[in-house]
């Protein structure tokens, strides 16, 4: 059975900033007779409700950046991806949340440091490992199975 790496939320967990799910039906049913295993870099780092996060960027780097705090939490997101896929050695398929800073695969807002909107078609710090990793990934909207 293929293996589909998806962003939690997707599902029905509730593992949003403000503690609700993005559940997809119809996505759930495109998905009938996959494996599915879901993630959640946020909800593991910070917990659900959190503050939320933007991408920035600072110095040519990519940084995800808290609202509340102006902190920089990269590290943290970087580190539950790279830990995911090193267990999840098989996974075929990367399903993300769109625009999420940390899940997108190709819709994800990024500024600059005075809030200015670079591009609205970046990747996410948890999709860009997945990519990284030869994962054939896409956005939930682009999935059409
Ligand atoms: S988009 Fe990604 S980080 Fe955000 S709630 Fe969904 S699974 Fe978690």
């Amino acid at each position: 059975m293929k293996k589909v790496a998806i962003s939690a939320c997707l599902t029905g967990k509730e593992c949003r900033y403000d503690a609700t799910d993005n559940f997809n039906a119809k996505l759930m049913a495109r998905l009938d007779g996959y494996e599915l295993i879901p993630f959640c870099p946020e909800d593991y780092a910070f917990g659900s409700p959190r503050p939320t996060m933007d991408l920035v960027e600072v110095e040519d780097e990519v940084k995800a950046i808290s609202n509340k705090t102006g902190a920089d939490l990269s590290v943290a997101v970087e580190g539950y991806a790279k830990q995911f896929f090193n267990t999840h050695t098989d996974i075929e398929l990367f399903i993300g949340k769109d625009r999420s800073p940390s899940c997108g695969v190709c819709s994800a807002k990024v500024y600059d440091t005075e809030k200015k909107l670079l591009t609205e078609q970046a990747v996410g710090l948890m999709a860009k490992e997945a990519i990284a990793r030869g994962i054939t990934s896409v956005d939930a909207e682009e999935f059409r199975g």
